[in-house]
């Protein structure tokens, strides 16, 4: 094999390697995180601290129903107890305990709102309970097959791994280092093919002095263009 066909073929391993790697960094991402459960366990949070403060509203709201009862009580009290004879002082609870009474009244109102909204509060986190559950048992679903997917990719990059190193060890020094420099600077393709006496990687053709050469297989040349090793072979 000449020397740019043992790099393209080294490149063919590294870019392999590189498309696991890419993947097996997603998978990493999915497992840590699902944004699916995560969505759902924010809105339950928020449901949850809703219908605490609905549930809130209703206490409050009882205890000062009870407070107005217990005044209502009272003024009754007062003014049939007899005690009270003048007609402007039992006017004046008469009015008094008709205020009371309306107050009552826009309070139980409220109070009826307070316990739809506390009802519809607990229905909105069941359904986002529910909802969680199904969230979760997907993402454990998932989480199986990517642990499969994991495991099957790293048994890959292994076995490439290897192959990578067989063929390294035998290649010239000079041509390793000028592979590995060309690399990052190409975006992981160092070497080129010919075809139709084109560079593959840029489409520009070299001189047939160079595509002689790189046919020759004697020394690397570098495509004119992009400054990729060509590969004629
Ligand atoms: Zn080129």
């Amino acid at each position: 094999m000449s020397r740019s066909a043992t790099l393209l073929q080294l490149q063919s391993l590294d870019l392999e390697l590189d498309g696991i790697r890419i993947r097996l960094d997603a998978i990493e991402a999915s497992l840590g995180d699902d944004p699916a459960v995560r969505d759902v366990q924010r809105a339950l949070l928020e449901a949850h601290r809703e219908l605490q403060t609905a549930r809130g509203t209703v206490k409050a709201l009882e205890f000062d129903s009870q407070a107005l009862g217990e005044k209502i009580t009272e003024v009754d009290r007062r003014m049939y107890s007899g005690g009270v004879t003048s007609p402007k002082e039992l006017q004046d609870l008469q009015k008094e305990t008709e205020s009371l009474r309306r107050r009552r009244a826009t309070l139980e109102e409220r109070q009826f709102e307070a316990l739809v909204e506390v009802e519809a509060k607990e229905t909105e986190a069941a359904a986002l309970e529910r909802q969680l559950q199904a969230a979760e048992g997907a993402a454990a679903q998932l989480h199986g097959a990517l642990l499969d997917e994991r495991g099957r990719l790293r048994a890959s990059a292994e076995r490439l791994q290897t192959g990578r190193e067989a063929l390294f060890v035998r290649i010239a020094v000079p041509d390793r280092e000028l592979y590995e420099r060309l690399r990052p600077a190409k975006r992981g393709r160092a070497v080129s093919t010919l075809e139709e006496g084109a560079c593959t990687a840029c489409g520009v053709a070299p001189s047939s002095s160079r595509i002689q050469s790189a046919r020759q297989g004697n020394d690397l040349i570098l495509c004119g263009n992009c400054g990729r090793i060509l590969c004629a072979d």
